[in-house]
């Protein structure tokens, strides 16, 4: 028996609700100076998806701790350099992943 998804109905295997929702999301990723002067990288704007399963999946990709809090996964150090490819590797499209400049 295989788990059902609650949004299709169909089994788990053959949905893609997990997809779209990724692909529906616009994300901006930025850098924040937090205490002691270490950076966390801060990536906004994740909405209708499980949050923090990406958290999760980053936090292994990029070895780092981190924590996901309403529509924000922030991340321990400065990532930028590769959480873009991350993103794009999670399922979120290169042309919905804003990086603020500095
Ligand atoms: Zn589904």
């Amino acid at each position: 028996m295989s788990e059902i998804c609650p949004i299709c109905g169909l089994p788990k295997e053959l949905c893609v609700c997990t997809k779209i929702q990724r692909e529906q999301q616009v994300i901006t990723v930025s850098l924040k100076k937090a205490k002691w002067g270490k950076y966390v990288t801060v990536l906004r704007g994740f909405e209708g998806v499980d949050i923090k399963k990406i958290a999760r999946e980053l936090k292994t990709r990029l070895a780092c701790g981190g924590s996901a809090k309403g529509d924000m996964i922030i991340l321990q150090g400065n990532h930028l350099d590769r959480v873009k490819k991350e993103l794009i590797r999670l399922g979120i499209p290169p042309e919905n992943i804003h990086m603020e400049e500095y």
